[in-house]
């Protein structure tokens, strides 16, 4: 699952890297593919439930699940990128939300909240712990901030499947549910809105966007619970 999590890391920093103003979304998904290709690991997101590309590409108020396309992306966006292979048997699935040039400073603090979301929910990644601690760590970092948490998806066991159980919802009172052992793996993944926290699917049958068309932001990272505390994989 190491080696899985670091080609995932490797090749979302090679997107990071080419994401400006002009390039579009499919440039970024076939990249992706050939760089998968190259370190003969398969897009693990490729064909899943009919899932039609390499990476989930959901720009602005697109929360999750959005498809590549060939509009360039503009000054001012932001855009999420959720990605993962399997390698070996094994998966590894991260996601990131990467600012398009110049960014508002209110669109900067919703990826900062988000980002620092996700850091605080690692923390509790820990043998002892329950697995609600890491739910309730998003929620009560990100809405004292004013901004809101997604409830219709969640994170994820993680390792020979890409879903395993346990679901992982992003709010929640603390000390709740499963007690957290060295082993356990996690795809933690806050999806946080800068308006109200619904969302709805666009008639392509995939694509989330918020209810009020407002930004939403995503990070997540494969995260190991082990004896030392927790090892995120999917970190360079
Ligand atoms: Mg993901
Ligand atoms: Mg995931």
């Amino acid at each position: 699952m190491r080696a899985a999590g670091q080609i995932v890391a490797a090749i979302l920093d090679l997107l990071k890297g080419r994401i400006k103003p002009g390039v579009t979304t499919a440039e970024l998904d076939r990249l992706a593919e050939e760089e998968c290709l190259r370190r003969q690991a398969k897009p693990a997101f490729k064909g899943y439930g009919g899932f039609p590309f390499a990476i989930c590409s959901s720009p602005n108020e697109r929360v999750v699940h959005g498809f590549p396309d060939k509009k360039p992306l503009r000054e001012g966006d932001i855009l999420s990128i959720d990605f993962g292979v399997i390698f070996q048997g094994f998966y590894g699935d991260s996601a990131i939300t990467v600012p398009v040039g110049e960014i508002a400073p209110e669109t900067e603090q919703l990826l900062t909240a988000t980002r620092e979301s996700l850091e605080k929910a690692i923390e509790k990644a820990i043998p002892g712990g329950r697995l609600s601690d890491i739910s309730h760590a998003v929620q009560s970092w990100v809405e004292p901030r004013g901004f809101s948490v997604v409830r219709e998806f969640v994170g994820h066991g993680i390792g020979r499947q890409l879903h395993e159980a346990p679901q992982i919802p992003n709010y929640g009172e603390p000390n709740q549910g499963p007690k957290l052992k060295a082993g356990m793996v996690l795809a933690i993944e806050p999806m946080i809105n800068a308006g109200v926290p619904g969302v709805r699917i666009l008639d392509d049958g995939w694509t989330a966007v918020t209810q009020d068309g407002r930004l939403s932001a995503h990070f997540e990272h494969t995260v190991a619970i082990t004896d030392h505390g927790p090892e995120i994989l999917t970190r360079l």
